[in-house]
C-alpha cells in the first residue's frame, strides 16, 4: 500500500528525540512520502533539515497566518529567495484564520504568497480557519489555481467553489469525529481526483486519540473513515489520493532527481 501524507508538521519540535522510531512506524503502516510545510521564516532551515534527514519528506515554505509579524516585508523577501534556491514542492502554509490577530495583515501576506506561488509555478499549501470565503475571494483575485486545503473544514458550496478554481481538498483528523456531519458530508461526496488525506501531526489527533500527541502512523485511521464514508476500499483510496498528491506537487520528478544526485 502506497500512502501519502499531504500535510504533516514532522519538524515539529515536540517530535525531537523520537521522529526516526515515528518515521519507522509510518513506514510499516505504508506511508511514503510526506509533504512538510514550513510556517515561519526562523523555523524554515529546521523544516529543511528534517526532511534531508528523511527520504521522501518533501518541505514547503510559507509564512503562517498564525505567525504574521510587523516586518512582513523582510519575511517575504526572505521567502522568495527560498523558493527560489530550494525549489520546495509548494509555497506554503499560509492562508487566513479569522481567529487569529492582524486579520488584514495576513491578507497582505496571503496575497503576496499567492502571488509568489504563481510567479514560481508551484502549488499553494493552504489553511484557512473561518475565513474559506475569503481565501476563496483571493484565490480567485490572484488568478492561481493550483494548491490544496489542508483539514478542509467547509460547506459543499465552498469545496465546490475551491475545486471550480483547481483546487484539491485535505482531509485529516476532523473527518473521524462522528459529530462533524458537514465535512463528513463534504468528504464523501468530493470527486476522486481532487482529495487528499494528512494528518497535519503533532496536532488534530483522530478520534478515540484525543489528548495525544497526533503522529503520523495515524494516517490509518484517516484513510479508513474516509473509505467508510465513500463506500471504497482502505487501499484504493490510500492509492488514488496518493497519486493526485504525486500529480499536485510533482513528486514523481522529485524523486527521480534526488535518486539520481544520490548516485
Ligand atoms: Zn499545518
Amino acid at each position: 500500500m502506497e500512502i501519502i501524507d499531504a500535510h504533516v508538521h514532522f519538524d515539529d519540535p515536540r517530535f525531537d528525540g523520537r521522529r526516526r522510531g515515528l518515521w519507522e512506524e509510518a513506514r510499516n503502516v505504508g506511508v511514503r512520502a510526506m509533504v512538510v510545510p514550513g510556517v515561519a521564516t526562523p523555523d524554515w532551515p529546521r523544516t529543511r533539515t528534517v526532511c534531508a534527514l528523511f527520504p521522501s519528506c518533501h518541505p514547503c515554505y510559507g509564512i503562517h497566518p498564525w505567525h504574521v509579524r510587523q516586518h512582513a516585508e523582510r519575511e517575504l523577501a526572505l521567502l522568495e529567495e527560498w523558493v527560489a534556491r530550494e525549489r520546495p514542492v509548494a509555497v506554503g502554509e499560509c492562508g487566513l484564520d479569522r481567529l487569529r490577530p492582524a486579520f488584514e495583515r495576513q491578507v497582505e501576506l496571503f496575497r503576496a504568497q499567492i502571488a509568489l506561488a504563481r510567479a514560481h509555478a508551484l502549488p499553494l499549501v493552504i489553511h484557512a480557519v473561518r475565513a474559506l470565503d475569503e481565501v476563496i475571494a483571493e484565490l480567485r483575485r490572484g488568478g492561481h489555481h493550483e494548491g490544496m486545503v489542508h483539514a478542509f473544514a467547509g460547506s459543499r458550496e465552498q469545496a465546490r467553489r475551491l475545486l471550480d478554481l483547481g483546487f484539491a481538498l485535505s482531509f485529516g483528523g476532523a473527518v473521524t469525529r462522528e459529530r462533524n456531519t458537514r465535512v463528513r458530508g463534504v468528504a464523501a461526496w468530493a470527486p476522486d481526483d481532487a482529495i487528499l488525506v494528512e494528518t497535519d501531526a503533532p496536532d488534530l489527533p483522530p478520534e478515540g486519540r484525543r489528548g495525544e500527541l497526533n503522529r503520523p502512523a495515524w494516517i490509518t485511521g484517516v484513510l479508513a473513515t474516509l473509505a467508510l464514508l465513500r463506500d471504497g476500499t482502505v487501499e484504493a483510496l490510500a492509492h488514488r489520493t496518493a497519486g493526485n498528491a504525486r500529480r499536485l506537487f510533482r513528486l514523481d520528478a522529485r524523486d527521480h532527481s534526488s535518486r539520481g544526485s544520490s548516485l
